[in-house]
């Protein structure tokens, strides 16, 4: 018995997934798919999927935003959540990566729910805000380029509402954010980012050890 976070070595892992993973086909398919794609370590594991889509149910969300979106497994998850009128909008810099997510999307009959914009999503997210959809966001999620992410969570902060919810991705980087020897660009955006969220008064926050680190921020 442990009062905090155990590690987990494989074979608990692998029974966490055996009792607990409920993987729709559609988000198996995909996952199938990038499992040999050489950027698989971006897509999120399927139990953070799952949480994510229990995250999405309990906000009632049904306008969502994501930053990084890569091969789509995170989009079709929230929008497998979301009731039939959920809409998303989706953010990424990749035709590429995101081919294999429309047609994905579109396997599940999501697609015609999910506005794809290919650009820095910054941009996007200003425009958003510009265009008056200020508080018009149940959730979102953050999980592309380090560096960017205290720009997207500032935007984020304006487009989704009071009581909604930001999810952020690899706030732990491996456990390099704890690493003081460790000064790459990534962990060291990432460090700040989690110090800004820890003294943020307009938030709740919780750091969980899901995946690479997932960060909840609740905004109060
Ligand atoms: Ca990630």
């Amino acid at each position: 018995m442990s009062n905090r976070t155990i590690q987990l070595d494989d074979r608990t892992y692998e029974y966490l997934l055996a009792h607990s993973l409920r993987e729709a086909p559609a988000l198996a398919a995909l996952r199938a798919e990038t499992a040999s794609h050489p950027k698989v370590n971006m897509q999120i594991a399927p139990e953070q999927g799952q949480f994510m889509q229990m995250l999405v149910r309990l906000t009632g969300a049904r306008r969502a935003i994501e930053v990084g979106v890569f091969t789509g497994y995170s989009s079709l998850a929230v929008m497998l959540a979301m009731p039939k009128d959920g809409r998303l909008l989706a953010l990424d810099v990749s035709e590429e990566f995101t081919a294999i997510a429309r047609r994905h999307w579109q396997a599940a009959g999501v697609a015609d729910r999910i506005e794809l914009v290919i650009a820095p999503a910054k941009d996007t997210l200003d425009a958003r805000i510009a265009a008056g959809e200020s508080g018009r966001y149940d959730f979102a999620f953050i999980d592309a380029d380090k560096g960017g992410y205290l720009a997207y969570y500032e935007r984020l902060m304006k487009l989704v509402r009071p009581g909604g919810l930001i999810a952020v991705d690899n706030t732990l980087w491996s456990g390099d954010v704890a690493n003081p020897e460790n000064r790459e660009s990534d962990t060291v955006a990432l460090r700040e980012f989690n110090d800004i969220l820890h003294k943020d008064p307009r938030i709740e926050l919780a750091m969980l050890p899901v995946g690479d680190g997932l960060t909840l921020a609740r905004i109060s």
